[in-house]
């Protein structure tokens, strides 16, 4: 049992007040719970399953996303685990390339490489373990909330032990729901979902290799083939994914039997090189919530939005979700901001997902296309002349940022004289980073209590050149929250308490 879970101390806690109660520990809960829990605030984590979701999910994550696990603190561990993915390929019936959608290998703005493999339980474990080394956090796991009502200054929760049936009763000031796509939290705060039109079922299934297949290849391919949609990709490890699209007409049990998955993957591999492990059926949602936010209730990752997996988006949109939040919480808890404060989280986020899942549609209309007609019109129109898709990289919607410009978009992390990635000395706080000129009068703005990167090298100074900027204030979530260019600009800029940006 994790240090910090608190399942041993059964008292009804009703008197206890948590500063924020998150329920849900997928992905999204737990990453959330360590940025809470490593700004020094309570924490609560109500999870109703005894242990992390086993079936295959997500196996991609991208390099911004790597950032805030260096910030919790786990990248360094989780890194050996990884494999670098090079992109993917969206391939015709006959083989040819429809879309080339190159990820650069070598290090990217982020400081970390552009697109990794992984294996989700093993992230969620991480997570999880990471957590446990907090006194300031407190999960019970085998809890499920099913009710929540809101009060002046808190909201209770309602929460069912499910290991002996007793109801209890726990208090925090915020509640985040990060109880994945059939929320109870999002259902409570009345909120709509604005449907986006794409709903297949697919058959995923993750083999373990017995034997090394280096010909499998380590791009992700997209078999565009209207007979049967199918994807490929390199997990990490012995790890290989396919994805199989059920047409209509088929049973998704019969299918998900060992011997039809078998006859399925047989043009790719065969029971001698590999075991499979438990497959699953997903309804790939593409939805969008509207209304993150009542009162003291929030809703971040696959309670707040869902996309079909074609970019392998959706655990990485919700961490992005909650990289936003955090900081915004610890500011209204501690008294540095006032609650409209938590208003820019759905204001700034939305917009950003939905630049996300519209992709992912488009390209999963490409992908997902079963009639032979319309398939033959696409080959005719890309096959010959293939698109070079480029990973979106969308700006937030107005918020807790200057507004015009690059503010609202995500920082370069530079490193440090000594080789240090800077966000380990900035921390989850706010940070500038600045040409040598113009770092003293930023400083002088902050009053001296962010961190400061000084631009010597040539990878920042080139980056803060190009916004334009002579000194850019980045939130702690490494969003562009201001840039100043003249030495008037930067003091005021930076000495504007950044809540005053909403
Ligand atoms: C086949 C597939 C492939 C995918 N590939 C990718 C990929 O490559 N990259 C990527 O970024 N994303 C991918 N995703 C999406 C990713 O897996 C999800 O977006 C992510 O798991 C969502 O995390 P979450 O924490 O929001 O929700 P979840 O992981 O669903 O966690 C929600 C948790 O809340 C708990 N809970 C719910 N209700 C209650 C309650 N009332 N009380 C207590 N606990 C409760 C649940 O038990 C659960 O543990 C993929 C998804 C699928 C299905």
């Amino acid at each position: 049992m994790s240090r910090n879970s608190a399942s041993n101390q059964e008292t009804n806690g009703v008197d206890h007040l948590y500063d924020v109660a998150i329920v849900g520990y997928g992905p999204a809960g737990a990453t959330l719970a360590n940025l809470l829990a490593l700004r020094g605030l309570s924490v609560l984590v109500l999870e109703r399953e005894a242990d992390v979701f086993p079936l295959p999910r997500a196996i991609h994550f991208d390099g911004e996303v790597m950032r805030v696990f260096q910030t919790i603190g786990i990248a360094d561990a989780l890194e050996p685990s990884l494999v670098v993915a090079p992109g993917m390929r969206f391939l015709n019936a006959e083989g040819k390339i429809l879309i080339d959608w190159k990820r650069p290998t070598d290090v990217g703005p982020q400081a970390w490489r552009p697109s990794y493999r992984f294996h989700q339980p093993d992230l969620e474990i991480m997570l999880r373990e990471r957590l446990a080394q907090y006194d300031n956090a407190h999960v019970r796991l085998r809890h499920d909330v099913f009710a929540i009502e809101q009060h002046a200054d808190h909201a209770l929760l309602r929460v069912e032990n499910l290991t002996n049936g007793r109801l209890l009763k726990l208090r925090a000031r915020y509640v985040v729901g990060c109880d994945g796509a059939r929320s109870l939290v999002r259902r409570l705060l009345d909120t709509e979902l604005e449907d986006m039109k794409s709903h297949e079922r697919w058959l995923v299934v993750d083999v373990l290799l017995k034997r090394d297949r280096p010909d499998l290849g380590d791009h992700s391919i997209q078999y565009c083939d209207p007979a049967r949609p199918a994807t490929y990709v390199r997990g990490a490890g012995q790890r290989r994914r396919w994805e199989l699209m059920i047409m209509p007409d088929e049973d998704a049990a019969e299918m998900a039997l060992p011997e039809n998955i078998w006859k399925l993957l047989s043009r790719w591999i065969t029971p001698k090189d590999g075991l499979l492990e438990r497959p699953a059926v997903y309804t790939f949602h593409s939805v969008v919530a509207k209304g993150w936010r009542k009162g003291r209730m929030l809703i971040a990752g696959d309670a707040a939005h869902q996309t079909p997996p074609f970019m392998g988006q959706g655990l990485c949109a919700g961490i992005r979700d909650v990289a936003n939040l955090g900081w915004k919480l610890a500011e209204v808890i501690r008294g540095r901001a006032s609650e409209d404060l938590l208003d820019s989280y759905e204001s700034e986020r939305s917009p950003h997902v939905r630049e996300f899942i519209e992709a992912a549609v488009r390209l999963g209309s490409i992908i997902q296309t079963r009639d032979p007609e319309v398939a033959r019109r696409r080959d005719a129109e890309m096959a010959n002349n293939p698109e070079m898709f480029t990973t979106p990289n969308p700006q937030l919607g107005p918020g807790a940022h200057n507004g015009d410009g690059v503010a609202g978009r995500i920082a370069l992390q530079p490193f440090t004289p000594d080789g240090r990635r800077f966000d380990e000395v900035a921390g989850y706080q706010f940070s500038i980073i600045a040409l040598p000129e113009a770092a003293k009068a930023a400083m002088t703005g902050a009053g001296g209590q962010y961190a400061v990167h000084v631009a010597h090298d040539e990878r920042t100074r080139h980056w803060l050149v190009g916004l334009p900027a002579k000194a850019a204030l980045i939130r702690p979530d490494r969003y562009i929250a201001a840039v100043g260019q003249t030495p008037d600009e930067l003091k005021r800029l930076f000495c504007t308490e950044h809540i005053a940006f909403t």
